[in-house]
């Protein structure tokens, strides 16, 4: 599905905000589990990756290279 293909160090919008009022999170970890980190305070999480899939609503930022 368009916009659900996402890699390391894309940025990701998520369908519920963090409460710092940011809704960008970087990819820093890739695996069974997805680590992404609020690009607004810097705080991280581990999140299953099927629950990440679920979750994430669209790839804002592709990386590049
Ligand atoms: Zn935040």
């Amino acid at each position: 599905m368009e916009g659900k293909e996402f890699a390391l160090n894309d940025i990701v919008e998520m369908k519920k905000q963090h409460p710092c009022g940011t809704n960008r999170w970087k990819i820093i970890r890739m695996g069974m589990d997805i680590r992404i980190k609020c690009e607004g305070c810097g705080h991280s999480v581990l999140i299953p990756r099927r629950e990440f899939a679920r979750k994430m609503k669209r790839v804002l930022v592709k990386h590049e290279g």
